[in-house]
């Protein structure tokens, strides 16, 4: 049984607490899908003393500067941007930041850009299936894909090739931030074919039994 914490978009009050350690103590790992502090993240790693996978968020900066060094990422943690990697006997991959609507952040890209990101993953999928007999168990990115709890705005749109990788390659998961939801009928989850979409917007537990 895997247990995962994954996290987005705003700080949890659950999450930054004295009880972190009670509360989630348990997680074999922590995913964070953007767009929180590296301050926030290196709270969580030194804490829950667990291994953490990101990718970075629309707002996240180049240059974060808090107590301490200045950092363009969070210390301790791994970026999974155009990266596949197979940790506690699961293929997980990434790709960073949102759909671009200014300049003021590098995090920012055009769905051709999202494509040759996505593009750049597959024949490391293709790896995996004839290696381990299946493409890929879990993508995180921070934007949405199209169709799956994308926003109205031009902002918050979905990206297609994200949603191209989910129907063609099938991951268990797909997990998600960028979308605020503020009502608790909101849908975070949906299945989309087989893989189960998560928008992790604060915080989510999953548990699973991977295939390994
Ligand atoms: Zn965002």
């Amino acid at each position: 049984m895997i247990k995962i914490l994954s996290i987005s978009d705003q700080v949890d009050p659950l999450v930054y607490s004295d009880n972190l350690k009670e509360r989630y103590g348990d997680v074999d790992f922590v995913l964070s899908c953007g767009d929180l502090s590296y301050m926030y993240l290196e709270y969580i790693i030194t804490i829950l003393n667990c291994p953490l996978y990101f990718v970075h968020g629309n707002h996240d900066p180049v240059k974060e500067l808090n107590m301490g060094e200045p950092r363009s990422y969070p210390f301790g943690a791994q970026n999974l941007h155009r990266k596949i990697i197979r940790k506690h006997g699961l293929l997980m991959a990434g790709v960073e930041g949102s759909i671009r609507y200014n300049w003021k952040t590098p995090y920012q890209y055009t769905q051709g850009m999202m494509w040759s990101h996505v593009l750049r993953l597959v024949p490391g999928l293709i790896y995996n299936k004839l290696i381990h007999g299946r493409y890929l168990d879990i993508f995180i990115t921070h934007a949405p894909s199209v169709g799956v709890h994308e926003g109205s705005d031009w902002t918050h749109q979905g990206i297609k090739a994200f949603r191209w990788l989910v129907n063609t390659f099938q991951p268990e998961y797909h997990f998600h931030g960028h979308i605020h939801y503020y009502h608790p009928d909101e849908v975070k989850e949906s299945q989309v074919g087989k893989t189960k979409v998560i928008n992790t917007y604060r915080s989510w537990v999953t548990e699973f039994i991977p295939e390994d």
